[in-house]
Parts: structure tokens; sequence; C-alpha cells
């Protein structure tokens, strides 16, 4: 890790201190459950709908009992929600006939399971399990691109980059330092550069690009 990239952790570290998973789940199979809810949505809408989910129906035995359309009436207020009540119906079924009732904890095994990509396997992987992954995410994206960690134009390679750049022991934690500052400051259409910590390392900012939008982060 080049000492740059050390100075921009550290930074973020300062910043926030308390950065790590916003979605709100007690095992493995809810932290699943809200990642997948969690697509094209907000932790905060998530952790909702999840609240009464989750105390009615805590384990996979009971989430089994569930219907297509009970699912729904639990998850109607998230976007896509139809789509994502199939996926779990499939999802808890798969969990129950190929995985024995646990959450998988590798990649390959997690990808197979339904609505679940690289980065909700990485977000399962890393806080579930301990296993470092950087699960690259909009914010992710949007935030190392911009700073220069990795320069790529998809979320496959800019995780590869990720990976090359940092440390592996703290992969994990620069996932989530990386989503508390697109949400804080670097944000999508108007990031706070005048007060960024790491405004002296961002290349975009170098270049005086820091509140113009690429045509790949228009297309993300
Ligand atoms: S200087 Fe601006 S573009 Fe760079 S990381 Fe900070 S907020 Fe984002």
């Amino acid at each position: 890790m080049t000492e740059q990239v050390e100075e921009i952790v550290s930074r973020l570290q300062q910043a926030y201190p308390d950065a790590e998973c916003e979605l709100e789940y007690q095992t493995p199979l809810q932290l699943l459950v809200a990642t997948v809810l969690s697509a094209q949505t907000t932790d905060k809408q998530v952790n909702k709908v999840t609240v009464r989910l989750f105390e009615e129906h805590p384990d996979l035995e009971s989430l089994l009992q569930l219907t297509k359309d009970e699912i729904k009436e639990y998850i109607h207020t998230l976007g896509f929600y139809n789509a994502k009540a199939d996926h779990l119906y499939l999802l808890f079924r798969q969990l129950a006939d190929e995985f024995g009732g646990e959450v998988p904890q590798t990649m390959e095994e997690l990808t197979k399971l339904s609505g679940v990509g690289r980065k909700t396997a990485n977000v399962v992987m890393s806080n579930a399990f301990g296993i470092p992954a950087i699960a690259v995410d909009t914010h992710v994206f949007r935030v190392s691109n911009r700073i220069g960690l990795a320069h790529a134009e998809t979320v496959e390679k800019t995780e590869a980059q990720l990976q090359e750049a940092i440390d592996r022991e703290i992969w994990s934690l620069c996932h989530h330092l990386l989503i508390f500052h697109g949400r804080r400051c670097c944000s999508a259409r108007r990031p706070q550069c005048e007060s960024c910590v790491i405004q002296a390392y961002c290349e975009s900012y170098q270049k005086g690009m820091g509140t113009t939008l690429s045509a790949k982060e228009k297309r993300a």
C-alpha cells in the first residue's frame, strides 16, 4: 500500500470512526436477506421493513413458511419488491435444499443463490464471517474512481483495482470508509470538495474535476 493510500485511509478513519455496516441484523441469514433487499434503495428503508420481518420470522425455518405474497406484504415499500420477493422465496429454498440450512461463506456458493451478485456476496462474507472483501456498490465505485484509488469502467474492475491498491486486512474497513465518505461528503451530484478531508489526495479534485460528473458516473 503506498503512503498516499495510507494517508487517505487514515484521514477517512479519523473522519468516520464509526464506519460500519448500516444494515441491522442479528445473524448471517438476516444480513443476507437485508443485503438482497438493499438493491436500489437505502439501508434506512431496508431496516424499516426488516425490523418487523425478522421479529416475526427470525430464522430460516420460519421464513420458509412465508408465501411469495406474504413476503411482498412485508417489503412492499421497497423498490422492485416483486422481484425481491421472488428472489427471497427461491433463496430460502436453495439454502434449505442445497446448503443444509446454512448461509455459505464462499463467493462461488453465495453467487449461486437467487438475487445474490458479487456485491451482496462480498457484504455477507465481510460482515457476517469476517472474510476480507471489498463490496463495490454505487458509493464505492464513484468515490474510489474519483479519488484515483481505481481507474475503472466497471464494478468488477474497480473491485480488482481496490484489492491491488489496499492491504487485504483492511479491505472491509475501506469498503465502509468509502461508503461513509460517499454518503456524507462525496455525493454523486454535489460533492463537498471544499470541506473534504482527503481533498489534497483526490485525483479528481487535483485535476479540477471535483464537482463535475464524469461520463462513466452518469452511466453508473
Ligand atoms: S475532493 Fe471532492 S471529489 Fe474528491 S473525494 Fe473529496 S468530495 Fe470527493
